[in-house]
């Protein structure tokens, strides 16, 4: 029998969407959980039901300063994910993902603490592969906009893998793909959540271009599981990894789908297409596979169903 070994775990981004999920997993497992947030797109609401659990702490702070805690794990979620957000301030987005990463990377080498970072299939920019699998360097724009989100994410992966060689730090690099489900931001723009919300409230469902891009959506519980996978491997383990869910969709599917499960009157109305939005994006997950032995289990339509439950309620219609 082993015995379970209570852990001290930071994670920054705790009131954003995944770290909220995140927050919960960890502290059901029995860990000492520290919440670190500056609440710029997360909210206390999303960890609310958390807060009287004595395991469990909250941190307002950014990560763009330094921190000092105590703590055995990190898992740095801190940065705003939808496009609509991190474009907002986008120098604020490349200073959180470069200089919160020096923050954190130099808390985990003071603390000796393995850390994981939630990278993006958006490095791989508008790819010119696909399948995108972890060897693939990419096709970003520099100086686009979504330059800030993409390369910061890209010079945040640089800074973990140079404090793995000079420093020997217990780094874990994943490139999470498109996910949903609750708590997602009803203003964040992302196609799933404006598409729910437009659909349940019959109002047009906005498609950007002709529909005919693609995406590959993963449900918020089977990317939880697969985080835990990958800080849990190996020290010598480093990533990247892929994870995401591999079937594909059009936006167009998308949209017929979410009006079928709502039952809406809405139409579908055509608008332009944002600068520098990939075609195409499916992640290949065969080194997940093989690796962490991981793939989701969730299905698009049951994982929509939960989500439109979710804006029902937040929405009460
Ligand atoms: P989110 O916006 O809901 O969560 C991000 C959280 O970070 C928010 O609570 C926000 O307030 C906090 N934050 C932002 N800047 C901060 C700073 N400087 N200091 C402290 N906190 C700060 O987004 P999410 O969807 O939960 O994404 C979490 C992480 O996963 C992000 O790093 C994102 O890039 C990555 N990711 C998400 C997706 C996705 O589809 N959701 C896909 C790829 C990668
Ligand atoms: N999209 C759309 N209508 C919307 C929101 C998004 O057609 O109301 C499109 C968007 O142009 C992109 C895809 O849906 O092609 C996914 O967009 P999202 O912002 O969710 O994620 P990302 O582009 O970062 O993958």
């Amino acid at each position: 029998m082993t015995l379970f070994e209570k852990k001290r775990i930071l994670i920054t981004g705790g009131a954003g969407f995944l770290g909220s999920h995140l927050c919960e997993k960890l502290i059901k497992q029995g860990n000492d959980v520290i919440c670190l947030d500056n609440y710029y797109t997360g909210s206390k609401n999303n960890i609310y039901h958390l807060m009287s659990n004595e395991n469990f702490e909250l941190l307002r702070h950014d990560i763009c300063f330094p921190l000092y805690v105590e703590v055995d794990e990190i898992y740095n979620l801190a940065c705003p994910a939808s496009p609509i957000h991190y474009q907002y301030d986008p120098v604020q987005t490349t200073k959180t993902s470069v200089n919160g990463s020096i923050n954190m990377l130099g808390l985990a080498k003071r603390q000796n603490a393995k850390i994981f970072q939630a990278s993006t299939s958006e490095v791989y920019g508008d790819p010119e592969i696909h399948p995108q699998n972890e060897s693939y360097w990419g096709r970003v724009n520099p100086i686009g906009r979504r330059s800030c989100y993409d390369e910061g994410k890209r010079c945040a992966e640089t800074l973990f893998f140079d404090y793995y060689r000079q420093h020997k730090l217990k780094i874990k690099i994943a490139r999470i793909f498109n996910t949903y489900g609750p708590r997602m931001h009803p203003n964040d723009g992302r196609v799933i959540s404006n598409f729910i919300i437009q659909s349940l409230k019959n109002k047009d469902i906005t498609i950007y271009g002709d529909g005919k891009q693609t995406r590959s959506f993963c449900f918020v519980d089977d990317l939880i599981t697969a985080m835990l996978l990958v800080m849990n491997t190996e020290d010598d383990f480093t990533g990247p990894i892929n994870i995401g869910n591999p079937d594909e969709f059009t936006i167009q599917e998308i949209a017929k789908k979410i009006i079928e499960l709502t039952n809406s009157r809405s139409k579908i109305i055509y608008k332009s297409l944002p600068e520098d939005d990939p075609q195409q994006r499916k992640p290949d997950i065969s080194f997940a596979k093989e690796k962490i032995n991981w793939e989701p289990k969730v299905s698009l339509v049951n994982g929509l169903k939960k989500t439109i439950n979710f804006f029902e309620k937040i929405l009460k219609v």
